[in-house]
């Protein structure tokens, strides 16, 4: 039986078990209102469903409850933070709070985040910095399973690695760009594996190299106890998007990238390069903010095309996304559900 449930119940139900996995009320709190946003926001893949792996990454010792970030060097415009395994739901905002306040003193700053646990929806950064009217972008790596082949590979070599560009649009809600560089989400295919869906042909390669549409590849284990992989978005261009996050959020900040097996480890490691620039200290402000207003005038009065409901700007489904979740409730498939609560009675058993 599949759940709808309120944006506040389940706000509720995942602190609730994020606070029996060690961490205080209000950290708690913050994770479990950092993951029902993101269901809010229609990216189920970064929302509660990722509550038992943060459980068991618990367990295991990878992820620390209760731990911010440490400041390794601060320079004002360039800051290196480390996330000790912390809840990236802290340990991104934490980030993105330093940045914004030097962002604001100095014009700019480069904020390169190493080794913190799964920052989820890197938009929700984007959009911090955009409040602030602030432009931003992130290049995240990911360190947990390497389940994307490069462009002309047969198996996974590294993450899902995603990029964010965040641009406020003055008076206008702000455009938002955040995606994953894998043609899907990981735990997209998750949700999809969850539902039993298959998905379309050019997604996923199975543990033999071959294209398949079966999400389950990049989720279980295969008959040969191998992983099918993820490909790119946009063939060689998406692949290099992919390669530039992992030597920008990996290896410029020191966090680290991928040359090595797979361990069965759930812990998801991300570290994240956050620019930020502030547009008034440019001495652009005026013009940036006309100039990107006419801009997206000039992009919506394109015609429909077929079957089309229009041009949108990056940021836009997930707002629409949010109002009509808030009013309906959130969905929750039946596997995720089970899954959930069966991460709360392993804490209550432990
Ligand atoms: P996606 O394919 O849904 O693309 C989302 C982006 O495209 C958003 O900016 C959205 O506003 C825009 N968009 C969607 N439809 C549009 C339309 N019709 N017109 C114009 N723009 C449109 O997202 P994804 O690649 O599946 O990524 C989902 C989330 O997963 C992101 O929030 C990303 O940060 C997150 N992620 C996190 C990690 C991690 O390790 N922390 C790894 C991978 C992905």
């Amino acid at each position: 039986m599949s759940h709808t449930i309120s944006a506040q119940d389940l706000r509720t139900k995942v602190a609730r078990i994020i606070e029996q996995a060690g961490s205080t009320p209000e950290e708690a709190a913050q994770v479990a209102d950092n993951l029902v946003m993101a269901n809010l926001s229609g990216h189920d893949s970064h929302g509660v469903g990722m509550v038992p792996r943060y459980v068991d990454a618990v367990l295991e010792g990878g992820l620390s409850p209760n731990t911010g970030v440490k400041v390794v060097l601060d320079t004002g415009p360039l800051l290196t933070l480390d996330g000790q395994r912390g809840y990236g739901q802290i340990t991104g905002v934490q980030t993105m709070q330093m940045g914004i306040e030097r962002a604001k003193q100095h014009g700019v700053c480069t904020v390169a985040l190493r080794r913190s646990h799964h920052l989820g929806r890197i938009g929700h950064f984007a959009e911090m910095a955009a409040a602030q009217g602030l432009v931003s972008m992130h290049f995240v790596n990911v360190l947990s399973r390497p389940v994307v082949a490069p462009f002309g590979g047969g198996d996974g070599r590294f993450g899902t690695n995603p990029c964010c560009i965040g641009v406020p649009m003055g008076n206008r809600a702000p455009f938002v760009l955040d995606f994953a560089t894998s043609r899907v989400a990981q735990g997209k295919m998750r949700v999809a594996h969850n539902k039993g869906e298959q998905v379309p042909l050019g997604h996923l390669i199975d543990e033999h190299g071959h294209p398949t549409t079966d999400p389950g590849v990049v989720v279980v284990p295969q008959s040969n106890g191998l992983f099918g992989a993820l490909m790119t978005f946009g063939d060689h261009k998406g692949f290099g998007m992919a390669v530039a996050c992992e030597l920008l959020g990996g290896a410029l900040t020191g966090g680290g990238t991928w040359h090595q097996e797979a361990d069965n480890q759930r812990a998801v490691i991300n570290s994240m390069l956050t620019m930020l620039i502030d547009p008034v200290r440019l001495g652009t402000q005026p013009q940036f903010e006309q100039e990107a207003q006419a801009f997206a005038d000039w992009l919506r009065q394109s015609p429909n095309a077929p079957d089309s409901t229009g041009v949108k700007l990056a940021g836009e489904p997930e707002r629409a996304a949010r109002i009509e979740r808030e009013r309906q409730g959130i969905w929750i498939d039946e596997a995720t559900w089970a899954e959930i609560e069966a991460a709360e009675q392993k804490l209550k058993q432990r």
